[in-house]
């Protein structure tokens, strides 16, 4: 395969969304060469969709409680050391970025699951977009940055990772040869018909680590976000923590019967009552009309309802639950390695334990700032020159050219959605893995091998965890385990893991 184009670079980031930028631009603040490649534009991936805002802990006082309701959402998956290691480290972060200028709403916002205000926003709801452009500001000179290159394989030597092979839009190959290679490349949301993900959310990285031999760990974790609009569109958990109420078809508010806290549950059980609800009477309606200045404090979910033609002052607006956030990934430790030598992860791509079963709103931006800073760190500190990187040669991915992403999404919300069970996930499974692969340049059908690959490890990781835990809900196993165990897939299969 000839290469169109060539670089060199200490560090190659791949994905520009809140943990791939953080990254950089922390690796470029300590002297490193650092190329930036994404698949789409800067500002693609879910970071720019980010509506909720940043969970920080209010003061190293807030630290501990903070950790105490991340790891209660978490049902017993959540690794504590880590989660509190990040949790603190995040407030000098967010003191870095206040001195570099970034400009946060005054006031914090409460969300479920938080037994406190503790939710930094900026420009309202859009958050990751004001962050991300602030990041991508700071990074414009320091670093070289590729955007429309699809990284469809990683490149190795004997030793390890030396890199990433990349199609440019006119499927040409060109590749970033680097002594560190950051996955930042976000979530696998595309896996399911609705979902609040974009659609560059298709598990690419995830597809990436498990070919170089990462673990991947928990994938079969899946949150749902419980208010969608009916076209896949967020409703901020933010609203409910302003005080919208959810309603049934027969005009009932029911969260009280299902969590003392009610439209502040966690996200898994308002997700499975809400689906619950619309099994049993028709809809789920939420009632956002007691919010104050609700266009002002919430403009795009205004404007998205305002969009399909309907007023969230005078009616209740139809939601149901949608695939939203990857809380397994590639395992790393606490400072981003993956196991694999010169590879990194870090953002929703990674696993480092501070999800668990459920992750806790807010939490993944600022998750995405600590692991990206930390896993720069980390490389710039074990870099090995480049001159000792060998690199192989290219060779053609596979693609899924007969069967469509829709195909491949409804099989996943058929078998592995909300209430799972084991004959659905079996079914699932034996329908996955009967789709036949054609080596391919086409970024698209590489993108939807990559989805099926990751459909089979949630698959696989649904069938094994049987038991119901946090997001993950088996109609056959209703109960939790006693035993808390990890479900981690490599090329050398499945194993689970005693906590
Ligand atoms: C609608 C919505 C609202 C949310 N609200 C909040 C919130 O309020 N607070 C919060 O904490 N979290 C929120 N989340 C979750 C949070 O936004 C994400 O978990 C987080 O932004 C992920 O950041 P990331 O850097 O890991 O990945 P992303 O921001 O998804 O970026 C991934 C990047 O990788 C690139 N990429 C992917 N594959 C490839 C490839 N093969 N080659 C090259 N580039 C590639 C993409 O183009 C993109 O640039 C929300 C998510 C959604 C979808």
């Amino acid at each position: 395969m000839s290469l169109h184009e060539a670089y060199e670079a200490d560090l190659v980031v791949i994905g520009s969304g809140v943990a791939g930028s953080y990254a950089a631009l922390a690796a470029a603040e300590l002297g490193a060469k650092v190329v930036m490649v994404t698949k789409r534009g800067l500002l693609s991936g879910a970071t720019p969709w980010a509506q909720g805002g940043i969970a920080f802990p209010v003061g190293h006082e807030d630290v501990e409680q903070h950790l105490y309701d991340t790891v209660k959402a978490g049902r017993g998956l959540s690794d504590p050391d880590v989660t509190g290691e990040i949790l603190k480290e995040s407030l000098d972060h967010l003191r870095s970025l206040i001195e570099k200028g970034m400009r946060f709403d005054p006031g914090l916002a409460r969300e479920g699951g938080h037994s406190r205000a503790r939710v930094m926003h900026a420009g309202g709801d859009r958050s990751g977009l004001f962050l991300l452009n602030f990041l991508h500001q700071h990074l414009q000179s320091r670093i070289k940055i590729l955007e429309n290159r699809f990284v469809f394989q990683l490149a190795t030597d004997d030793n390890g990772v030396s890199g990433a092979y990349y199609l440019d839009g006119s499927k040409r190959v060109g590749v970033v040869k680097a002594s560190a290679t950051l996955l930042a490349t976000g979530g696998s949301g595309q896996l399911f018909g609705v979902t609040t993900n974009p659609g560059e959310a298709t598990g690419d990285g995830i597809a990436l680590g498990f070919g170089a031999g990462c673990v991947i760990r928990d994938i079969e974790l899946i949150q749902f976000h419980p208010t969608a609009l009916l076209d896949g569109t967020l409703v901020s958990e933010a609203c409910r923590g302003e005080g919208a109420k959810l309603i049934n078809a027969a005009g009932e508010y029911f969260m009280g019967g299902y969590y003392p806290e009610a439209e502040l549950a966690p996200r898994d059980v308002v997700a499975r009552a809400v689906d619950t609800e619309i099994k049993k009477t028709g809809g789920v309606f939420i009632d956002l009309s007691s919010i104050a200045n609700f266009e002002e404090k919430f403009p795009t979910v205004f404007a998205s309802i305002k969009a399909l033609g309907l007023d969230s002052r005078s009616e209740p607006v139809p939601i149901a639950p949608a695939a939203h956030f990857q809380m397994g990934g590639i395992r790393t430790d606490s400072e981003g390695r993956s196991g694999v030598p010169r590879l990194y992860a870090a953002g929703e791509v990674g696993s480092t334990g501070l999800h668990g079963a459920n992750r806790l709103a807010s939490n993944s931006l600022l998750e995405g700032l600590v692991m990206g800073a930390r896993s720069a760190a980390c490389a710039a500190k074990e870099l090995e020159p480049i001159s000792t990187l060998g690199i192989a040669d290219p060779t053609e991915a596979n693609g899924i050219t007969h069967v469509g992403r829709a195909e491949i999404q409804k099989i996943m919300s058929e078998s592995a959605s909300i209430v799972r069970t084991g004959p659905e996930l079996e079914s699932g499974l034996d329908r996955i893995s009967a789709i036949g692969y054609l080596p391919s340049l086409d970024s698209f059908e590489i993108e939807n091998s990559n989805l099926a690959l990751v459909a089979s490890c949630v698959l696989r990781g649904a069938l094994a965890r049987e038991e119901s835990r946090g997001s993950h809900y088996r109609s056959d196993f209703p109960e939790t385990s006693e035993v808390i165990f990890h479900v981690e897939q490599s090329l050398d299969g499945l194993k689970t893991v005693i906590c």
